[in-house]
């Protein structure tokens, strides 16, 4: 087992040595490649590192999987279907490999390291060459060397999880970014999957995550969100001299820097420290995407959240305390094992009672290995589907509710996109606090700040006009 925090400088060098021998061979033949990624943020981040090593290996990037030389899956074990839909994806891959031997075929990604999955996949599909799990990503250029040499391969060592400083990456998006200030997680909530795919909790050093939003910010970047599966734990192990609320205060001062966004937060280690680093920076974002999953004690207690529903509403209150205009997003399970039609209505009636901006909204489903997948009382499917349509059209009203209070709002607003309706260019993007309007405007906008005024609210979003660009 690997027993330093970090990936050596000598082994980033040979693997960039192997990655610009490769290069010799690849650039000259025009290859491209394709990444498809599922799942959350993270994956997203870890293909960006995928698609810099790819980059750097002489790749260029195709439009779609038809015109690709190398297509990777990246993958997420956390949702149920993931892994009907993978397999759906790389069976109708099998003629375009027959057709053309040439062409890689990998799969990467948390699910790769669920116990047995790995073996599973390359015995089912042949034309699969190269899977690799999540701790990995810097040995990428040698596993490519192996693969084009020849050899299937399988990496998933879970025990490899040092951090690698320096790693290439390639992003599409010019004016927001993803930077990871930990990896893994501790906490083992009972229906979850990560701690045992993504390993233990490893905290970044914060120089290296502060120079990494320098060098964002020094090329146009303006917002970035710091990620990690519990942003609030981050430091906890004493490894980095500083905890959340000090790494917060630390990095907002970047040059050019305009917004900070942080997810995910467990409500257990979201303390007053970190509530006043929230209301006094002023880049960092007054919105907390805040997962309860239950409004239940014994459901919480069953889900090894450790926190009460009275703890988890004492810091919504707190925080609307110290910055008003804040906005909540949430996540919730429905139907996990015990939950009763009682403990469903204490959802249900913490929903209302405290107003989220917008909810992501599941019903249980078991994950093999975990503890809840054990437990005996399962809640029959029809049952789970019924809550989750009840607490879908009560967070529907409550989104109404929300939009309706932004009437006559005026603020700033990051252009993140353009639907073209008609004749007429629609805007989009988020206010600070994560609300989203709609407005006309010219594309030219696209990732600048202007300042829009709501004019009108409907079931999803909101509706605006230019105040200013
Ligand atoms: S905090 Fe809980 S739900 Fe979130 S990643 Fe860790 S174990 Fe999973």
């Amino acid at each position: 087992m690997r027993t330093d925090r970090f990936v050596s400088e000598t082994e980033l060098i040979k693997q960039r040595a192997i990655a610009s021998d490769l290069a010799l061979e690849i650039r000259p033949r025009g290859l491209r490649f394709f990444v498809e990624t599922f799942g959350c943020q993270m994956n997203v981040r870890d293909s960006e590192t995928v698609k810099g090593w790819l980059a750097e290996i002489g790749y260029t990037e195709a439009e779609n999987k038809e015109s690709a030389d190398f297509i990777l899956f990246n993958t997420c074990c956390v949702r149920d279907h993931a892994e009907k839909r993978l397999m759906g994806n790389i069976g109708a891959l099998k003629d375009r490999k027959d057709a053309d031997p040439g062409v890689i075929i990998g799969i990467c990604g948390c699910m790769m390291q669920q116990e047995g999955m790995a073996k599973k996949l390359l015995k089912r599909f042949p034309h699969v060459s190269m899977i690799f799990g999540t701790n990995v990503l810097y040995r990428f250029p040698e596993m490519l060397r192996d693969v084009l040499n020849g050899e299937r391969i399988a990496v998933t060592d879970r025990a490899d999880d040092a951090i690698a400083e320096g790693l290439p990456k390639l992003r599409d998006n010019q004016r927001s970014a993803f930077v990871n200030i930990m990896y893994g997680c501790d906490n083992y909530c009972s229906y979850c999957i990560v701690p045992y795919v993504r390993g233990h909790e490893r905290s970044r050093k914060p120089e290296d995550i502060r120079s990494e939003m320098v060098a964002l910010a020094e090329n146009g970047i303006t917002e970035i969100t710091l990620l990690g599966q519990n942003v609030n734990s981050y430091g906890n192990d004493g490894s980095t001299g500083m905890h959340f609320a000090q790494l917060l205060r630390y990095v907002s001062d970047v040059p050019g820097l305009k917004r900070i966004r942080f997810m995910s937060s467990h409500p257990k280690d979201l303390n007053e420290d970190v509530m006043q680093a929230i209301a006094s920076l002023p880049n960092v974002c007054h919105h907390v995407h805040l997962p309860v999953q239950s409004g239940n004690d014994e459901i919480l207690r069953r889900m090894n959240r450790k926190y009460t529903r009275e703890h988890y509403c004492s810091i919504i209150s707190r925080l609307r305390e110290l910055v008003p205009d804040i906005e909540f997003t949430t996540d919730i399970i429905v139907g996990f094992p015990g939950e009763t039609d009682e403990a469903f209505r204490d959802t249900m009636s913490l929903v209302e009672e405290i107003g989220y901006a917008a909810a992501f909204t599941f019903a249980y489903s078991p994950r093999q290995g975990t503890v809840a997948a054990r437990m005996e009382d399962q809640v029959p499917e029809s049952v789970k589907k019924e809550r989750l349509k009840a607490l879908n059209e009560l967070q529907t009203r409550k989104t109404v509710e929300n939009n309706e209070k932004y009437i006559g709002h005026t603020g700033e607003v990051l252009v993140e996109g353009f639907d073209e309706r008609g004749e007429e260019t629609m805007l989009y993007g988020k206010y600070q606090n994560f609300k989203m309007v709609y407005f006309p405007g010219c594309r030219e906008l696209l990732n600048r700040y202007v300042t829009v005024k709501v004019t009108q609210s409907n079931k999803n979003s909101l509706l605006g006009e230019m105040i200013d660009a």
